[in-house]
């Protein structure tokens, strides 16, 4: 099953896309931390992506949409995939189709402007493997250490108040209209987004199967 996760910057669709995958099998991809692991070895797709990155901004479509070709075309990614943050315009989404990838479902984690605004300053980033936790609805069993690795967690640069509002706007400007474009296709599925990370799972894994 291919699926993609959409949903504002913070809604959760990372998060969700590690318990899914976890549960399905398949790996979640997420453009997000290959873009960040890029920016840390200085690639050449890297150094384009750096500054959009900082400034809460989409790094342009034909860098990252290299990138993603790239990993789909990876041997674990034959029998199924997450998408997590990607696409995120719709020329991004027509790039899919143009690749031939059957796309199953669209999950969109749906949460209000106001509840993002107010968790973000409690996420926390992986240096290591990309993890993600927050400080409160999701905190490392050792403070400021991954459970899963054991390297630094830290808090992203660009979940500072300034850029999580410019990363709202971009949302809303250009990754929104693929609600409705995946909407005609009859893909879209919507969950509500909850406090508590494991109701939301509850509800992603009851939409994956239809129920
Ligand atoms: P979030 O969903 O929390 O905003 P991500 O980790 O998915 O965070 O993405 C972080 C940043 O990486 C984005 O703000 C953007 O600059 C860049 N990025 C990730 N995926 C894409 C994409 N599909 N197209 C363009 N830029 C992207
Ligand atoms: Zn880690």
């Amino acid at each position: 099953m291919n699926m993609i996760f959409l949903g504002a910057p913070g809604a959760g669709k990372g998060t969700q896309a590690e318990v899914v995958c976890k549960e399905l099998n398949i790996p979640a991809i997420s453009t997000g931390n290959m873009l960040r692991e890029a920016v840390k070895n200085s690639t050449e797709a890297g150094l384009k992506a750096k500054s959009y990155m900082d400034a809460g901004e989409l790094v342009p479509d034909e860098v990252v949409i290299g990138i993603l070709k790239d990993r789909i075309a990876q041997p674990d990614a034959q029998n199924g995939f997450i998408l997590d943050g990607f696409p995120r315009t719709v020329q991004q989404a027509e790039a899919l189709e143009s690749m031939g990838v059957e796309i199953d479902k669209v999950i969109e984690i749906d949460v209000p402007d106001d509840a993002i605004i107010a968790r973000m300053s409690g996420r926390r980033v992986c240096e290591g493997c990309g993890n993600s936790y927050h400080i409160e609805y999701k905190p490392t069993k050792v403070e400021g250490i991954c459970d899963a690795c054991g390297a630094k967690v830290v808090q992203r640069i660009d979940d500072k108040p300034e850029t999580v509002l410019a990363r709202l706007k971009t949302y809303h400007e250009k990754t929104a209209p693929l609600k409705d474009y995946y909407e005609k296709r009859g893909k879209l599925v919507t969950v509500k987004g909850q406090n508590e990370i494991s109701e939301t799972s509850r509800l992603t894994l009851a939409a994956i199967k239809g129920e």
